[in-house]
């Protein structure tokens, strides 16, 4: 196991795991926060964050307290809006970071059904972790791409 940020723990506890997506999620929930407390805002549950792909990421959000909706386009682009709809801020993910290592897919395929030898697992579950340290150790600047700084 990780070690991790306490309230990512809480959030992976009650998600059941913690994946890349959940961390990636809890980066964007927190940029969103981060962001709303320097407008002096500290409850998060009037603000909605409209996402374009879905994925584990969602869950984080809402136990963030956000409320979330969809548009499934597969693009990892989350916008955060007032309960007006007013747009506030957006970030997309730096796609170098949100594709999955080089190699997982097939070592997954082969975990999955069961025909993974022991080293084959072992890297599996160690880029499945690196993957998530690559995501929770990003900063800000390299993980988002800002496509409007202010929308
Ligand atoms: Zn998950």
């Amino acid at each position: 196991m990780l070690l991790v940020d306490l309230e990512l723990k809480v959030i992976a506890e009650k998600h059941g795991h913690l994946c890349p997506y959940l961390a990636l999620g809890w980066r964007v929930g927190s940029f969103f926060k981060k962001f709303l407390l320097e407008k002096e805002f500290t409850g998060f549950e009037n603000f909605f964050v409209h996402s374009y792909t879905h994925t584990c990421a969602l869950n984080a959000l809402e136990l963030m307290n956000f409320k979330v909706t969809c548009e499934n386009i597969g693009e990892h682009v989350y916008l955060l809006q007032a309960i007006t709809g007013k747009a506030l801020s957006m970030v997309a993910v730096n796609s170098e970071i949100i594709v999955p290592p080089y190699k997982m897919e097939e070592l997954a395929f082969k975990v999955y059904s069961d025909t993974a030898l022991y080293y084959e697992k072992a890297h599996y579950n160690y880029l499945f972790d690196r993957w998530i340290v690559d995501i929770l150790s990003a900063s800000d600047e390299e993980l988002f791409v800002f496509p409007h700084k202010k929308v």
